[in-house]
């Protein structure tokens, strides 16, 4: 069993000496750190009961710290509907807060695990199979933008991080243009602000052409703020064009 199955993984691998449940929520293993897959076995052989690991976080705070949006609201205890990881997998509009914070991560994110210490140095390059290619891991943001469904699922559905469908990463792929203020995007963005039948992926292209456009860009979102007839891509509109404006005075 994995990840969606019966068990919840991180208690049984705590109760069977894996790991201990660090204040970034992950199991953490002495020898690999927390860069461990858990999955579990049922079987009705009587092993003998593991001794649990004990704690290796003592004072550190450095997760808690470096969470971009405060999601581990204590040491071990995760806000889930702040975590970046839980964000970029949602389907609707990103709240307002968290657009900047999640920067260009498409899917999950791993800065948690990155800034422990526990990490460091830690080899976790043990099955060549496993490793990421790097043009599914780290793809170009522009060309997410137009994939059609026959594209996304050959490329990318194999991959976890596909199977929300296309929708969340075509979003978030939109917010990485707007954090990397990319005015190359600016053509494709408002194509899809005009044409895209998705509300979310109209609302938030306006959005993002509001952070990263000039004023050449305000008669655009003005057309397409008048014919728009879903309420929440109208507001995201307006939203841009306000940004626009804030951008004019700056
Ligand atoms: S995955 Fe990211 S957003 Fe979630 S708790 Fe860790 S650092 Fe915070
Ligand atoms: S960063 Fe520090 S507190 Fe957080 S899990 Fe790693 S060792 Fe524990």
């Amino acid at each position: 069993m994995v990840d969606t199955g019966e068990l919840s993984d991180r208690a049984v691998a705590e109760r069977a000496g894996i790991g201990f449940s660090a204040k970034n929520c992950m199991i953490t293993t002495p020898e690999y750190g927390s860069y461990v897959y858990l999955a579990e076995m049922i079987t009705n052989i009587p092993f003998e009961p593991d001794v649990p690991i004990e704690d290796m976080c003592g004072s550190c705070t450095k997760c808690l710290d470096a969470c971009p949006t405060g999601a581990l609201v204590n040491p071990g205890q995760l806000n889930a509907q702040r975590c970046i990881s839980f964000l970029t997998q949602t389907k609707g509009f990103l709240p307002d807060e968290f657009r900047t914070k999640i920067g260009n991560r498409l899917y999950g994110c791993d800065t948690c695990q990155t800034v422990c210490p526990i990490n460091k140095g830690k080899d976790f390059h043990l099955h060549p199979e496993m490793e990421p290619d790097p043009e599914i891991a780290k793809p170009l943001l522009k060309p997410l933008l137009t994939i059609s469904n026959r594209e996304f699922k050959e490329k990318f559905g194999h991959v976890s991080g596909s199977w929300r469908g296309k929708k969340p990463i075509q979003r978030n792929a939109i917010l990485a243009l707007a954090h990397f203020k990319d005015t190359s995007a600016l053509s494709e963005l408002t194509e899809l602000m005009h044409k895209d039948p998705r509300p979310v992926i109209r609302g938030t292209a306006a959005w993002a052409i509001g952070k990263i456009g000039d004023n050449t860009y305000a008669e655009e979102l003005e057309k397409a703020l008048e014919k728009e007839n879903d309420e929440e891509a109208k507001q995201e509109i307006e939203k841009g064009i306000e940004l626009l404006k804030a951008g004019m005075t700056k």
